[in-house]
């Protein structure tokens, strides 16, 4: 632990500036702007006591005695709120300079010296009570001056010092045994405030490094933050670029593909035997099958945060068109669809409809023997609006429900439930865009919700 009003020891980082002198200078600037923080308040207070203190004495010693006394303490408190304002008006720069720890040190010392001089200019030879009270004032006021200057130890140790001595000094002096009790109270006091105020000090010290721990301990954790941050949306660039490279390139010699299993199929079907057109079969599906794939991560991979344009976008006009782009696969599985009047969102209108194109198909697809029945609806939450997709389909046992939402994950065979194990994870990507996130709730053979948050409409 660093002693108090100590500077740590300065150890000079080889790769850059040293590191413990800036920490000992935002150490030293804390102290400082703490010592001046409290100045006025202080000097009000003084001026207070060193007038109540004056005209007390004054009724045992006169007007005449006491003024000249005041005059000086009002001069070093004035001098102290002019030293107070120059330090606010500083340049932050300046602020950090040790010079101002001095300075106030100096008026500390001025200040407890003027104090300790009240005790020989209004001390009162033939009043104990005034004496009393002399003695009553001035211990207060370096009680009080540990909150004020235990931010800086030797301005404190100066100040009090300086109060009390003369004073023990003073009672000393009379030599008869109450004084002389007297004298030794003060000193005493003064030892303990000293004692009191060295504590203080430390505790403010210490809370201070805490402080610039922290914020060094957070500046750190930002600024790592930000280089992952930054590493990530690289990568993930560099992915989608490789992505959308890769599918562009791959398109061409498939189509190549599948154009001449089509025409072998066509052309030459009545010379092959049963095993040949089957393997023709198989070719033409599986690259009906690659096209898909590859359109799938094509369609992935142009998702980004960039893609213009967002606006304010009437979800129940989706899911009408929806409606009709599907009506092939409702009109074949018997499904009906109900949707609630749907909060408008704002966001991508194309990548919004694929959202719930691709819930809706995947609610008509993974049917039960029933006729597929879903539900669509929304509610609004603040900013947000989320949206629900309801079926009453097989269900997704609880622990694939999170995994559904990766890339190619399925959950079944593609000659039972067809597919490519894109489409969940394009509506995580699309909702993520969107600063929003999408989740399932299922109950195992008995239906499906999947739930997306998307930014609610602006207009
Ligand atoms: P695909 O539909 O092409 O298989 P998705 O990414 O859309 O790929 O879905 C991933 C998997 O999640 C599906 O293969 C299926 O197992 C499961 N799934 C998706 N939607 C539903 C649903 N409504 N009901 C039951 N299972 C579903």
């Amino acid at each position: 632990m660093t002693a108090p009003n100590a500077a740590p020891a300065t150890k000079t980082d080889t790769a850059g500036p040293p590191i413990a002198d800036h920490q000992a200078q935002q150490l030293i600037a804390g102290q400082i702007r703490l010592l001046y923080q409290n100045t006025h308040l202080a000097q009000v207070v003084t001026l207070m006591n060193g007038a109540l203190l004056a005209v007390i004495q004054s009724t045992a010693l006169g007007y005449h005695a006491v003024i000249p006394w005041f005059t000086l303490l009002s001069m070093v408190s004035l001098s102290r709120i002019a030293l107070a304002v120059a330090y606010e008006r500083s340049t932050p720069e300046a602020k950090l300079s040790p010079a101002w720890r001095t300075r106030y040190c100096i008026a500390a010392a001025l200040a407890g010296a003027i104090w300790g001089a009240s005790s020989f200019m209004l001390f009162t030879p033939d009043s104990f009570v005034h004496q009393i009270f002399l003695a009553f004032v001035l211990s207060g006021m370096i009680a009080g001056a540990i909150g004020i200057m235990a931010a800086w130890y030797p301005a404190f140790a100066l100040f009090s010092v300086l109060t009390a001595l003369p004073t023990v000094l003073r009672f000393a002096m009379v030599g008869e045994g109450m004084h002389v009790a007297m004298a030794w109270l003060i000193f005493l006091f003064m030892a303990t405030m000293l004692v009191v105020a060295h504590r203080v000090n430390r505790a403010i010290v210490e809370s201070l490094q805490l402080r610039f721990e922290n914020q060094k301990l957070i500046n750190e954790l930002e600024r790592r933050v930000s280089e992952r941050t930054r590493e990530l949306s690289r990568a993930n660039e560099e992915l989608d670029k490789f992505a959308s490279a890769a599918s562009h390139d791959l398109q061409e010699p498939l189509r190549t593909v599948a154009n001449f299993a089509e025409l072998l199929n066509t052309r030459y079907a009545d010379r092959l035997d049963s095993d040949g057109r089957e393997f023709i079969g198989f070719v033409v599906s599986g690259a009906h099958r690659m096209r898909k794939l590859i359109d799938d991560l094509l369609a992935y991979a142009r998702v980004d945060a960039k893609t213009p344009p967002a606006v304010d976008i009437d979800c129940n006009i989706i899911v009408s068109e929806l409606r009709n782009d599907l009506k092939a696969a409702i009109e074949e599985s018997g499904a009906v669809i109900d949707c609630e009047p749907l909060h408008p969102v704002h966001g991508n209108p194309g990548q919004i409809k694929q959202v719930f194109s691709n819930l809706l198909a995947n609610a008509i697809k993974f049917r039960r023997d029933e006729p597929p029945h879903i539900r669509i609806r929304s509610v609004r939450e603040g900013d947000r609006c989320i949206i629900s997709v309801q079926d009453n389909g097989i269900g997704i046992p609880e622990k694939y429900r999170s995994r559904i939402f990766d890339m190619y994950e399925r959950l079944h065979s593609s000659t039972r439930y067809p597919g490519t194990g894109m489409g969940l994870a394009l509506c995580k990507k699309i909702t993520g865009v969107h600063h929003g996130t999408i989740w399932v709730d299922s109950a195992e053979g008995h239906g499906s919700t999947f739930h997306f948050s998307l930014p609610a409409a602006r207009g």
